[in-house]
C-alpha cells in the first residue's frame, strides 16, 4: 500500500457493525426478525409496500442514529494522504461520508433519498418520512427509499465507476463484506485480473479469501484499519 499508493477499497456491511449497524448475515437482531431475503427485495416491495417499510424504518432510524466508526475515519485518514483512492461501497448508511471520505462510490444507492416509482420524483427521506408512517408521494405512491433492493439494477455510473475502479488499482482493500450479493462480489475479481493485490479484511474467511484473496487480515475493520493507519504514517516503515 505504502509502495503502490493507487488503492481502493470495496466495503460491506461488516465496517458499519462497529456503529451500530447489524450486517445482513450473522446473528444479529434487525436481521433475525426480517429475513432480508423476503423484506428487500423489489418484488416485496411492489407487493406489500407496507410491510417493507417495518423493516425499512427501522434501518432508517438505526442509519440515522449510527455515527462513523474508527475504521471510517481510517479509511477517510488514508485518502487525505494520498494512499487511497476511492472506497467502492455496498453501504447505504452514509458514514464514509461522514467520516470524510471523498470519492465514495455508492454501488447500491443510499439511504437519504426516496424515490416514487410511478412519477420518479426524489424528495430527501427527513422531509417526508417520520418513524411510524409510510411516506407518500405527492401523487400519493409510496415511496421507496433509493437504494438497490435485490431484483433491482445497479445503478449505470456507480456500476461503471467501480469497474473502472477495479480495473486500475494497485491493492484492493476488500472490508467487510461477505461477497455473496451480485454483482458487488465480482469486483474483486476484476481487480485480480487486472493485476492488483486483494487484500482482505475481515475477521471470518469468505468465499474470497481462498480463490480471490491474497492477503486475509483477519480481525475487525477498525482493529486492522487502526495497525494500517499507524503502519503507514511512521516514518521508520519507508513512509513519509
Ligand atoms: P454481509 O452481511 O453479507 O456480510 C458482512 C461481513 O462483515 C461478514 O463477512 C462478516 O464476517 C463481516 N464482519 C462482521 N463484523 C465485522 C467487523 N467488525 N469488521 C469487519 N468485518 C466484519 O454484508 P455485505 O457483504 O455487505 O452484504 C450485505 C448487503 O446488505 C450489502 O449489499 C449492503 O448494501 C446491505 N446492507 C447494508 C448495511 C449498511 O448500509 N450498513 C447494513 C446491512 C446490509
Ligand atoms: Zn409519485
Amino acid at each position: 500500500m505504502a509502495e503502490r499508493r493507487n488503492v481502493v477499497a470495496l466495503t460491506g456491511a461488516g465496517i458499519s457493525v462497529e456503529s451500530g449497524i447489524p450486517a445482513f448475515r450473522g446473528t444479529q437482531g434487525l436481521w433475525e426478525k426480517y429475513d432480508p431475503m423476503e423484506y428487500a427485495t423489489l418484488h416485496a416491495f411492489v407487493r406489500s409496500p407496507r410491510k417493507v417499510w417495518e423493516m425499512l424504518s427501522e434501518m432508517v432510524s438505526v442509519c440515522g442514529d449510527a455515527a462513523p466508526n474508527a475504521a471510517h475515519k481510517g479509511m477517510a485518514a488514508l485518502e487525505k494522504r494520498g494512499v487511497v483512492r476511492a472506497v467502492i461501497t455496498q453501504n447505504v448508511d452514509g458514514l464514509h461520508q461522514a467520516a470524510g471520505s471523498r470519492r465514495v462510490i455508492e454501488y447500491h444507492g443510499n439511504m437519504e433519498t426516496l424515490v416514487c416509482i410511478s412519477c420518479w420524483k426524489r424528495y430527501p427521506t427527513r422531509e417526508r418520512w417520520r418513524p411510524g408512517t409510510v411516506p407518500l408521494c405527492d401523487c400519493t405512491e409510496i415511496l421507496k427509499p433509493d437504494v438497490v433492493l435485490f431484483g433491482e439494477p445497479i445503478p449505470w455510473l456507480a456500476q461503471e465507476q467501480a469497474e473502472e475502479e477495479a480495473r486500475t488499482c494497485g491493492v484492493l482493500l476488500v472490508i467487510g463484506t461477505s461477497a455473496q450479493v451480485s454483482p458487488a462480489c465480482d469486483i474483486p475479481r476484476i481487480a485480480k485480473e487486472s493485476g492488483a493485490a486483494v487484500i482482505e479484511i475481515n475477521p471470518e474467511p469468505t468465499s474470497l479469501t481462498a480463490s480471490v484473496t491474497d492477503l486475509h487480515l483477519q480481525g475487525t475493520a477498525s482493529e486492522v484499519l487502526g495497525c494500517l493507519v499507524g503502519l503507514l504514517r511512521n516514518p521508520a516503515n519507508g513512509h513519509p
